[in-house]
């Protein structure tokens, strides 16, 4: 159920004042939304067609700087305008707003009209289209990890978020008793979203007080991204409607289990499931063992995309169910790659690398990449490590710090050719200077370690 509101339906519900605002947004490199609201009227008559945004959303940090160093744009070129062209597939209705429906929304050159290479629905788009070309249909899910807090976002920011109580007093891995004092928030977050279109399976509580997951039902991967982007921006929202900040910091305390954000994939063909062969191993397909083999060579390549920021690193830490192994295993879940479903139809493979920063589209496309590779260069897959593989001695790490991340992205030949250079560059830019800001500024960390005893 992509979208769930044609534009005929849409145009009624203007006419008879159901609807007297749209979003139009675009998922940016971090993958947030951002956009314009148009008066409904304004919207169903003209800037359905196209609207414009600065070009530097696709070139800025959670900030929202100027950051210098990107061929995309620049001070000196001016921070023109990009085109934002309504897909009309993803128009919903946003139940939990008075009167609104959104729109998502690709990027295109001003001037041009072709889609701008690094933007992350472009991206995705350009492996799916890879995959297509090949024969088959890439089905994801991108798992939702967040902390509940007590107080809101406002609140939190101005205690300098040193007073950041979670919602909840103990772990709440699957417990109904503790998740049932969280329905305030994750009842309305399921509902509203089912009303959006998208297909909620469940919500459970996780490893952590305050820790929730958000499951959707696996789909085209295009849709998964967009389902993602449009669910996480729903839980602050809808948080912030409760008076709650709703975190997908992948690590909040060091002390605390971390939020990640599994991605399920599957290839289709005519239908059905093509890493499922009834009569094989573990019912996997020789495709799935290329894509796999693919996968698991390139990990090391693609974590950046995993993994953007500085804190998504504290995460990957042994016994804490964040992997640091690049293996797979059957139904492990220390393991980085995870063997879910097999014997029966259901039959994926789960990364458990990526954190809950992770922007869904560059983060499937990156996947999708690596796998294609497999397929294309029919790669062998080493065969599965077991037992507790945090301790697996020949196993290879992912890398341990944004830094290395960096640097196994700059140098990736499969991501250079499956992206292009100049997306590949435009996000190792991203990532040194995600690097370098941290590098300049001193944390309180240092301050208490070395104020007095250094
Ligand atoms: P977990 O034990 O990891 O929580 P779940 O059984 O909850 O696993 O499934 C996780 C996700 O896997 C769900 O979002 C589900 O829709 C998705 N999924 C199920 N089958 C497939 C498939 N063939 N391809 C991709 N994802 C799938």
């Amino acid at each position: 159920m992509p979208g769930n509101l044609s534009f005929e339906r849409l145009k009624e519900l203007v006419k008879n004042g159901e609807v007297d605002t749209v979003i139009a947004a675009l998922p940016d490199m971090q993958g947030r939304l951002m956009g314009k609201r148009f008066h409904a009227v304004h919207f169903v008559e003209s800037a359905w067609e196209e609207t414009h945004c600065c070009n530097y959303l696709l070139a800025t940090d959670l900030e929202m700087h100027t950051v210098e160093g990107y061929a995309a744009t620049s001070w000196q070129s001016g921070y023109g305008d990009y085109v934002m062209q309504p897909d009309m597939t993803t128009l919903r209705l946003v139940p939990w707003l008075e009167g609104t429906a959104m729109v998502l929304c690709d990027v295109l050159d001003h001037h041009t009209h072709e889609e701008i290479p690094h933007s992350p629905r472009a991206v995705l788009k350009k492996q799916i289209a890879r995959l297509k070309e090949l024969g088959f249909e890439a089905m994801t899910a991108t798992e939702l990890e967040f902390f509940i807090f007590e107080k809101s976002f406002d609140e939190v920011r101005k205690s300098g978020f040193s007073d950041l109580e979670p919602i909840s007093g103990y772990n709440e891995d699957y417990h109904i008793l503790q998740t049932t004092k969280e329905e305030s928030v994750m009842r309305p977050l399921r509902n509203h979203l089912y009303a959006a279109g998208i297909p909620i399976e469940n919500s459970k509580g996780e490893a952590e007080a305050g820790q929730e997951e958000l499951n959707i039902r696996y789909g085209a991967a295009l849709d998964c991204a967009d389902d993602h982007t449009v669910a996480k921006h729903a839980a602050k929202e809808i948080g912030w409607q409760q008076g709650r900040a709703v975190s997908f910091l992948p690590k909040w305390h060091h002390d605390r289990v971390g939020s990640s954000s599994h991605v399920h994939q599957s290839l289709w063909k005519d239908g059905s499931n093509a890493f499922y062969d009834p009569d094989a191993d573990l019912s996997m397909s020789e495709l799935m063992r290329n894509y796999m083999a693919g996968l698991i060579k390139y990990a090391p390549e693609y974590t950046y995309f995993l993994a953007p920021y500085i804190n998504s690193y504290k995460r990957f830490q042994k016994g804490t169910f964040a992997p640091t192994k690049t293996v797979w295993s059957v139904d492990n879940r220390t393991a980085g790659f995870r063997l879910c479903g097999d014997g029966t139809k259901a039959i994926r493979v789960e990364c458990r690398i990526g954190g809950s920063d992770l922007n869904p589209y560059l983060a499937v496309a990156a996947q999708l990449a690596a796998g294609i590779k497999g397929i294309e260069e029919k790669m062998e897959l080493a065969s599965q490590t077991s037992g507790d593989v945090y301790e697996a001695q020949k196993a290879d790490e992912i890398p341990q710090t944004l830094r290395a991340a960096m640097v196994t992205l700059d140098k990736s030949d499969m991501l250079r050719a499956a992206f292009g250079d100049a997306v590949v560059d435009h996000y190792v830019r991203a990532a040194e200077w995600e690097q370098e800001e941290f590098d300049r500024v001193v944390t309180d960390y240092e301050i208490a370690r070395g104020f007095e005893r250094a």
